[in-house]
């Protein structure tokens, strides 16, 4: 603090005397100083030299605080890497634009395997790639975009609805050709790739970070895809929200044993008689009714939930046939479909004895049914377990055969009792010769190694006339009849 005598120029013409000055510190550097006068003399005494020390104290603690809150506001608001605004300043600019009504596309521009260049280049060489990128970036946003930078390697771009561009154009011809390629930074030389996703503003989400989260599930998708760049699909979100509750209410409906077995039969083509049927699982759904396994199988497969139902048709399937058996009816073998979880899951053998021990008979009153895609992974252990499925006199059928890509030759090597010729095949026989001849070979192959050969999806007297000429064995089909419950399949069995 300075009192003074000597007064500065222009203190007389204002007739001031004396005058005393209190410097301002702000994080201990002189930041300022508070001029006092007076128009008497000798004015500021011990008294008031006290109390303006207490108010330099305090303008100055005041001070310091503005000051480093404005300091922290603005740090917080920029990328101290890229000096590009930060992703809180992008989450306020957003919230700024959505309030205003504003439409357009919040573009996620992603570095490639960013992290594997920090790692491989070091921190300093990531910083300087990072400072290209922006600049290269700063570059191509006009005035009514925005652009910050929102995560490591990580750049967001807000394109109103009004630029000329499309999101992809953009991207495509502008940020990726400026972007990719190598980048000298000091001795190194950097490649560099990007991918990009978009979200709609308003359509897809009102805030940043919604938004964000969208552009990068569609980032991910169109990396899946391997293309550069895509948009967020709102209606395969809708599929997969709707595909969880599904998975909610299939849980709930296993518990409350909601899964009912249909049986179709399976014919003998030379007599007509029945020869077998398969169990076919519906859901009993309290509110919809019966509803098809194309609506839930795919679902039930995805979530391994497959098991547990698969376990409860098989079990039902031989309560069914010992009841039926008990009611001095002949059931015949029932075939139960094993998915490929199934398949590769432990506990088939025991759910096999099991179900085997319920029917607690001496013939053979199940078979199973396995697609190819069970078939095709690790040779040895297909072979073990159809050996063992085999040695608990199980038969089992190849079904849908024909629509996988596993070959022939292949397929045949494996210890197998039947195949189910796939209802494509069947349908299109009549029509083309080409797929005639192709059936012919199947069932002559299958005769030659012993195999049975079982014709799906028999719907008219020409295909199944054709079938026996063909000399398939058995037919299933509308034509003999549809997937009926329990109660309707004894009924029949009645009638045989
Ligand atoms: P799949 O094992 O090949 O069963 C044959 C399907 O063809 C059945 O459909 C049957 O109703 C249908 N079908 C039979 N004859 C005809 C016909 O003449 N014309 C037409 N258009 N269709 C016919 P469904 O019952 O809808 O079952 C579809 C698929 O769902 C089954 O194909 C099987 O892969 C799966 N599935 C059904 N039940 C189970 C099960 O308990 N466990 C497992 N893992 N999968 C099952
Ligand atoms: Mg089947
Ligand atoms: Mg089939």
């Amino acid at each position: 603090m300075q009192c003074s005598n000597a007064l500065p120029a222009g203190c007389a013409k204002r007739r001031l005397a004396s005058c005393m000055v209190i410097p301002l510190f702000v994080n201990n550097k002189c930041w300022g100083v508070v001029c006092f006068y007076s128009q008497r003399p000798q004015f500021f005494d011990h008294f008031y030299r006290e109390r303006a020390g207490e108010l330099s104290n305090e303008l100055s603690y005041g001070l310091e605080r503005l000051i480093n809150a404005q300091e922290m506001h603005r740090l917080a608001r920029t990328n101290t890497l890229s000096g590009l605004p930060s992703r809180l300043q992008f989450e306020e600019d957003i919230a700024r634009l959505a309030a205003s009504g504003a439409q357009g596309t919040v573009l996620l521009v992603n570095i490639n395997r960013f992290d594997e260049i920090s790692s491989a280049y070091g921190n300093a060489a990531a910083v300087g790639l990072l400072r290209a990128i922006s600049q290269r970036l700063r570059t191509a946003v006009t005035e009514d975009m925005l652009l910050a930078h929102v995560g490591v390697g990580r750049f967001a771009l807000f394109l109103p609805a009004s630029e000329p561009q499309a999101p992809a154009d953009f991207v495509r011809s502008t940020v990726a050709p400026m972007l990719q390629g190598a980048y000298q930074v000091k001795e190194h030389k950097i490649w560099c790739t990007i991918n990009a996703g978009g979200a709609m503003l308003a359509e897809d989400g009102s805030t940043a970070d919604e938004l964000l989260i969208k552009a990068w599930d569609a980032l991910a998708e169109a990396r899946d895809k391997e293309a550069r760049f895509g948009m967020y699909d709102r209606d395969a979100d809708r599929v997969m929200s709707r595909q969880i509750s599904l998975e909610v209410e299939l849980r709930d409906a296993l518990e409350r044993r909601e899964f009912v077995n249909y049986y179709q039969p399976k014919v003998d083509l030379r007599t007509g008689k029945l020869a077998g049927a398969e169990a076919l699982v519906r859901w009993h759904h309290p509110v919809r009714g019966i509803i098809e396994p194309n609506e839930f199988v795919p679902v039930l497969e995805r979530t391994g939930l497959v098991i547990a139902v698969g376990r409860q048709v098989m079990q039902r399937a031989m309560e069914d046939w010992r009841s039926w058996y008990e009611a001095g009816l002949e059931p015949p073998q029932i075939a139960v479909n094993v998915a490929p979880a199934q398949f590769r899951c432990d506990s088939l053998f025991s759910d096999i004895e099991r179900a085997l021990n319920t029917a607690g008979a001496h013939m053979q009153p199940l078979s199973i049914e396995i697609t190819e895609s069970s078939l095709v992974s690790d040779h040895s252990r297909v072979i073990d377990v159809l050996s063992r499925v085999r040695a608990l006199d199980v038969p089992v059928a190849i079904d849908d055969f024909g629509t996988g890509y596993s070959s022939l030759a292949y397929l045949v090597t494996l210890p197998v009792d039947v195949m189910k010729i796939d209802r494509s095949f069947v349908m299109k026989m009549s029509q083309d010769a080409g797929y005639m001849g192709l059936v012919s070979t199947v069932v002559t192959l299958a005769h030659n190694l012993d195999l049975k050969v079982v014709a799906e999806g028999i719907e008219t007297e020409e295909e199944a006339k054709l079938l026996k000429l063909l000399r398939c064995e058995q037919g299933q089909g509308y034509l003999y009849s549809r997937p009926v419950p329990a109660d309707e399949f004894a009924a029949l069995l009645k009638t045989h």
